[in-house]
């Protein structure tokens, strides 16, 4: 028996051999246009006649370098950490923590983390089996996409949404389903409005938005009417990117009513957590009925202006947390044993610490939102989050994809299309808007504004 498996399998294997292997350059032409890989770049918008291309945010933040323009684009802080944190990424590496941390996470960490969920929201999860330590909430996200959807399988998001959602669901073989986020002009100042109740919460709502200013909203109707018997997953992403907008507790159970009559998971992106403007975040766990079917996903990157370090986590329950982990393994295993602990600083941090945060970077907000207005754009005022959707209509300029491409060499100044985060790139009503961000310094912020109002001067 063994003999004869030796044999057939040495037949195999000379049989390999002896095939006329196809020249590499054609394997590699074929690569152009075949493989896996290739949903995901054509679902994120990046394949364009077989041709493939980085991330919008990588393609703006080279155009920055190449003409020396200021990046108001790939959202990343300028400023440093608290110190606390980076104090204590320098002791760990120097204390030792340099090698594989464990594959769910440092204990500390992930200690840290379910106090945190307890401390702000109430949520409490078991660190030893419904925590689990990313590389970045991308990983996350990748990880339980990766893990859950099967092909054909619906996955809900709201549209714009961030690119990597439509790329992961595509790489599993999920079919995207989307929500739009629409925008009108507010009617009044400062009344709030995006409160009406049968829509999320929008951006412009207890932010201080101006009469004319854009709202942004998600209506709770069409949240509802996207879930089908095939929904598996609904990823909701609140506070969200690229507008800012945070679902309301009428949208959010909502999603739960809906997940649960249809029994769909939620996965839940929280990055932007602590950098709220006016009220404050409300995790979808909490609402009843849902944390035993959610995945709530967060990371340190944003909060602790450490983009760089890629430390992120998930709770959720241990089965879900299995799951995931069974699929995170096989991508990083594990990664950034010295801020691991670092973060863990960070989560244990006074709240008032994270509200100094908040509270600087809504200064921050209001400096890049009040001058874009100045300057001529027809802007939305954030309640949370990193970037500012901005108008370009009202200054003559229909079309942000373009404009996105002249700006670096006629302004200096680098902003993201909207359309960057829609399906095909077709933004609809949004093509004239762009997203800037505002986590950048103020003199970044400053400098950028004076650039744009001397590009806008004759357009006025
Ligand atoms: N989700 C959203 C909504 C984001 O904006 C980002 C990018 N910052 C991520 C996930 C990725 O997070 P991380 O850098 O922790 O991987
Ligand atoms: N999340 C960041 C943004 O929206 C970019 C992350 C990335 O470059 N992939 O700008």
């Amino acid at each position: 028996m063994v003999a004869a498996l030796r044999a057939s399998f040495a037949a195999q294997l000379s049989a390999t051999v002896d095939l006329p292997s196809p020249p590499v350059s054609d394997r590699l032409d074929a690569m152009k246009t075949s493989g896996p890989w290739t949903r995901a770049a054509a679902a994120a918008g990046l394949l364009k006649n077989g041709e493939a291309h980085p991330s919008v945010f990588a393609q703006m933040s080279a155009r920055a370098l190449a003409h020396g323009a200021l990046n108001l684009g790939q959202g990343f802080p300028d400023d440093p950490p608290p110190a606390a944190v980076a104090d204590a990424a320098v002791e760990a590496i120097r204390q030792g923590h340099n090698q594989y941390p464990p594959g769910l996470g440092e204990a500390g960490l992930r200690g840290a983390i379910a106090e945190h969920q307890a401390r702000w929201y109430g949520l409490g999860w078991d660190p030893a089996s419904e925590v689990l330590v990313t590389t970045g909430a991308t990983e996350a996200l990748a990880a339980t996409i990766l893990a859950l959807v099967e092909p054909g399988d619906e996955v809900i998001t709201l549209e714009p949404f961030y690119d990597q959602y439509a790329a992961i669901i595509a790489l599993a073989g999920g079919v995207h389903r989307t929500v739009p986020v629409t925008s009108r002009p507010a009617a009044d100042t400062h009344t709030g409005s995006g409160t009406g109740s049968d829509t999320g919460t929008g951006s412009g709502t207890d932010t201080g938005a101006a009469s004319g200013d854009l709202v942004l909203e998600a209506s709770t109707d069409a949240l509802r009417d996207a879930f089908s018997e095939r929904t598996r997953l609904v990823l909701v992403n609140t506070p969200h990117n690229p507008t800012g907008l945070m679902l309301g507790k009428d949208a959010l159970q909502a999603i739960v009513d809906e997940a649960v009559r249809h029994d769909a998971l939620i996965a839940t992106d929280e990055v932007y957590e602590h950098l709220t403007f006016g009220a404050a975040h409300r995790p979808i766990a909490t609402l009843p009925g849902a944390q035993d079917r959610t995945i709530s996903i967060s990371s340190a990157g944003k909060t602790f202006s450490v983009t760089g370090w890629k430390i992120g986590w998930i709770t959720a329950r241990a089965e879900l947390i299995t799951a995931i982990t069974g699929t995170k393994q096989w991508l990083t295993y594990s990664s950034g044993a010295p801020f691991q602990p670092a973060v863990a600083v960070g989560l244990g941090m006074p709240s008032a610490a994270f509200a100094d945060l908040a509270t600087d970077l809504r200064e921050r907000r209001d400096l890049l939102t009040d001058g874009l207005r100045e300057i001529g754009f027809r802007v939305s005022v954030p309640a949370a989050g990193y970037f500012t959707v901005a108008d370009a209509g009202p200054l003559g300029e229909p079309d942000a994809d373009t404009l996105a491409e002249r700006l670096p060499i006629e302004a200096g100044v680098v902003a993201i299309p909207l359309s960057a985060f829609y399906r095909d790139g077709d933004a609809g009503e949004a093509s004239a808007y762009l997203r800037m961000a505002f986590c950048k310094s103020r003199s970044t912020i400053e400098q950028a504004l004076e650039k744009l109002d001397a590009w806008a001067a004759p357009r006025r």
